[in-house]
């Protein structure tokens, strides 16, 4: 658990980087965030990859490398609904 919760910590800190980075901003729910966070690190201790925690492996590598966070959706998602798919993601403004 001690892993995990390191592991989460980090997911954290780069979700967080990526979104400024990137122009977003995180789910500003605090609890929301953490579940995504969590399903991220749940995803990444299984596989070995950041999936998309909303989404299924397919264990087709072409398909599932679409997947890996932040997934080849993401930027279409949150220009047409505010958010990407996992509501990890959100437009800033
Ligand atoms: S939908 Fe969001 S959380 Fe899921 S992989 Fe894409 S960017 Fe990451």
């Amino acid at each position: 658990m001690a892993e995990h919760n390191e592991l989460k910590q980090k997911m954290y800190e780069w979700t967080e980087k990526y979104a400024n980075r990137a122009g977003y901003r995180l789910n500003p729910d605090k609890e929301a965030l953490d579940y995504v966070l969590d399903g991220l690190v749940v995803k990444l201790e299984k596989f070995g990859r950041r999936y998309c925690p909303c989404r299924i492996v397919t264990g087709i590598e072409e398909e599932d490398k679409k997947i890996v966070c932040p997934c080849i959706y993401h930027k279409e998602e949150v220009e047409r609904d505010g958010n990407c798919h996992c509501e990890l993601f959100f437009k800033s403004n």
